[in-house]
């Protein structure tokens, strides 16, 4: 991506409103030219692939971990990742604590929210988020920062039902923090519907292929 077109996308993305790059499948070329012109923020969805870049990456780059995590790949993370956006169970959550615990560190996680109609898309309802974040308020995971939700939208044309998934993780968000005042972010937007999401309150948008180019897998 060219300077202008980089600096364009970021004027249209409000002060509050963070753009993560998500540079899966994308070579270490790719993200060292975007890094070049600024970008900091870069979002992996596998652990491998994550490993197999960040050593050849500058040390202040921001790894935001945003897949399907696997809990026996947590201990590969623990060292180094900026944010975990997609934790979606408490067992999971579980493990982190215990590696972060281990590791002597902190770690920022966001909790994932099912907001599409599509069963293929992971995440936790309101009904699991509650007793989950009563026990960390309680102390159940030690080293734990949880810093807000993230969401996936469905997949579709209609804007209407994004707009509407994308508003129901920001009531959802709403409620939980008059009792949780520590969910501040909401993940949320990608490359076809981020201004959607920005509409809607997003804080961190992920965004691959506007950046990146399209995949191919
Ligand atoms: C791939 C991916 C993105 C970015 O998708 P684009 O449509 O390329 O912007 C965002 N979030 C998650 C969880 C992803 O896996």
């Amino acid at each position: 991506m060219q300077q202008e077109r980089y600096n364009a996308l970021l004027q249209s993305i409000p002060a509050h409103c963070k753009l993560i790059a998500v540079s899966k499948t994308k070579s270490v070329q790719d993200i060292q030219a975007l890094y070049k012109l600024g970008q900091r923020d870069f979002g992996e969805n596998k652990v491998q692939e994550l490993l197999g870049k960040k050593d050849h990456l500058p040390a202040d780059v921001r790894w935001h971990m945003i897949g399907n995590l696997q809990r026996n790949k947590v201990k590969y993370l623990t060292d180094f990742i900026h944010l975990i956006h997609s934790v979606e169970s408490s067992k999971l959550l579980k493990e982190i604590s215990k590696q972060a615990v281990k590791s002597n560190n902190n770690i920022a996680v966001l909790l994932q929210v099912k907001i599409a109609r599509e069963e293929s898309k992971e995440g936790m309802s309101v009904t699991e988020l509650e007793p989950l974040l009563q026990d960390f308020d309680n102390g159940k995971y030690p080293n734990i920062i949880i810093k807000g939700l993230m969401g996936m939208a469905t997949f579709t044309e209609d804007e209407a039902i994004v707009s509407e998934e994308f508003a129901r993780l920001r009531e959802i968000r709403d409620g939980l923090q008059q009792a949780h005042p520590y969910l501040e972010e909401l993940s949320m937007g990608m490359s076809g519907d981020y201004s959607l999401a920005i509409e809607q309150g997003s804080t961190m948008l992920r965004i691959g292929s506007l950046l990146f180019g399209a995949r191919d897998y």
